[in-house]
């Protein structure tokens, strides 16, 4: 952004100098080679400034994004403190929600995969294999035995 501000203050003096050039040219063919040379300034100056302004529009999308990113991030650290890793049975392991951070939710597990991803999927309970509970994430179909 300096950049382009610096490169759009060399080109107005550039102009202000074609100007008094202009201005000053004493026959017909001077003033127009300095109109000429007038309009192809005006036209670098007018591309710059288009320039200028795409590059400024694609910096506030990319601040925009980062700031969305940054605001999800936030949100998934307070979310993620209200779990914490637990072992149903040996090896099975879930992220299960804190009683006292529950604020009137029912206890549940979450799938331990969706939750690397930053993604809360509560475990559904498929029913019973053997003696064992089988629980599982519709999301990225990991079973949790336990
Ligand atoms: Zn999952």
């Amino acid at each position: 952004m300096i950049t382009e501000v610096a490169v759009a203050l060399t080109a107005f003096n550039n102009l202000r100098q074609l100007t008094t050039a202009l201005v000053s040219a004493k026959s017909e063919i001077d003033r127009q080679e300095a109109a000429i040379s007038f309009q192809n300034a005006l036209l670098d100056l007018q591309g710059r400034i288009f320039e200028s302004q795409t590059a400024q529009a694609t910096l506030q999308e990319r601040i925009a994004a980062l700031e969305s990113e940054l605001a999800r991030h936030k949100n998934w650290s307070k979310e993620r403190d209200r779990y914490s890793l637990q072992e149903v049975e040996t090896g099975a392991f879930v992220y299960r929600l804190k009683p006292e951070a529950a604020n009137g939710e029912a206890v549940h597990n979450l799938c331990p995969q969706c939750f690397e991803d930053e993604v809360k999927s509560i475990l559904q309970f498929l029913g019973k294999h053997g003696m064992r509970n089988k629980h599982g994430c519709n999301r990225c179909n990991t079973v949790v035995m336990g």
